[in-house]
């Protein structure tokens, strides 16, 4: 049965290895090595994602895929996690990682669970298990070819990727628009003439000042993170270059959005006379599962037996169920009871990872 020292050292041992996107190389080692000794056969692609597969001796039915992403948000390195009361942190200095660590070390204890039962000849019966650990989730989610998707043989697919109370998984999450705009001013000596110029830091100004962003209803939302230009206080600004986002779990309403966004760029250029480069590009795609979905159903009534309510969601996140979707593998994101995710006060109770682990071990059991 699950273990929860184990489980817990699992994932202490995880955290202490760094794996920013895009430096998951130390981590897909050590992960692939752990699946081959749990008695999977390994596989990784050329962007080092990590693949196995788990038939079982009284295996039966359709794989399931269970997928976590092995790389941690921003560039955090040497995290010191701290366990108080009950609930694992960071040190303060960093993020804890739980995202997406503990689906990590979820999936590993619910393949060591069915490994026991293999070594003293008493399987648990379970359905064809298909793993996957996913790099760059993080930053390059919609990627084309970040995971070669031809590879995998499930239909259906959990993702621990996910939070609140155990028992919640995301039924919808929404589509997502990246635009990466640059404007282009005209430099002139601010001092002696500045009507020469024009000037790009005030027109990217203006368009965001005019732009609909934050949260914008129940299901939409957008935003411009990142905003470069100028070089000095004497030089009228030639070139300001910006990215944002609006994501929204109705495609409809995210078109008029980013179209809103591009509007209020395209006025506020032409009123100073500015050029503009705008790149606007889908980077993945709303998903909804349906109430009889037999996934949704399994995981509810694994729920019950196990005395969790089961919480339907919808998300405001993308994560690797979206692309799942677009391939056609019906994927469900669970929650393992990271919270504050992205943040230093990133933490987690073990009680929750316990909990996930049991309701994971509980759906993939026949
Ligand atoms: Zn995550």
């Amino acid at each position: 049965m699950i273990n929860e020292e184990r489980l817990v050292q699992t994932f202490l041992d995880l955290v202490r290895v760094d794996s920013p996107s895009g430096h998951e190389e130390a981590i897909g080692h050590e992960l692939a090595a752990r699946l081959a000794a749990l008695g999977l056969s390994v596989e990784r692609d050329a962007s080092g994602n990590v693949f196995g597969w788990l038939e079982g001796e009284q295996a039966a039915g359709d794989w399931l895929l269970l997928c976590a992403h092995m790389d941690t948000v921003g560039q955090d390195r040497g995290i010191t996690p701290v366990i108080a009361e009950g609930v694992i942190r960071s040190d303060g200095t960093t993020i804890l990682g739980a995202d997406d660590k503990s689906g990590l070390a979820i999936i590993l204890e619910v393949l060591q669970v069915l490994k026991e039962g293999r070594s003293v000849a008493a399987p648990l019966p379970h359905c064809p298990l298909e793993v996957l650990f996913t790099v760059e989730e993080e930053t390059n989610l919609g990627r084309p070819g970040r995971i070669d998707l031809a590879r995998l043989r499930a239909r259906e697919g959990l993702v621990l990727d996910s939070g609140g109370p155990i028992g919640t998984f995301v039924i919808s999450a929404p589509s997502q628009d990246k635009l990466t705009v640059t404007v282009h001013g005209r430099a002139a000596h601010a001092g002696s003439e500045p009507e020469k110029g024009i000037n790009a830091i005030r027109v990217a100004a203006e368009a965001i000042a005019a732009m609909p962003l934050g949260r914008i209803d129940e299901e939409t939302v957008a935003n411009i993170g990142v905003i470069e230009g100028g070089t000095a206080t004497n030089i009228v600004p030639e070139r300001v270059t910006m990215k944002g986002m609006a994501r929204s779990r109705d495609d409809a309403k995210l078109q008029r959005q980013t179209a809103a966004m591009v509007r209020a760029l395209e006025e506020a250029a032409a009123r100073h006379g500015a050029t503009l480069d705008i790149e606007t590009a889908r980077t993945y795609h709303s998903y909804r599962v349906a109430e009889d979905a037999p996934l949704r159903r399994r995981i509810e009534a694994a729920a019950r037996r196990l005395g969790l309510e089961p919480q339907p969601t919808a998300s405001g996140g993308g994560s690797d169920a979206n692309i799942f979707h677009c391939a056609g593998i019906q994927s469900i994101p669970l929650s393992t009871g990271m919270a504050d995710v992205h943040t230093k006060r990133e933490h987690i109770a073990i009680a929750d990872m316990v909990a996930c682990a049991r309701l994971l071990l509980e759906i993939v059991r026949q």
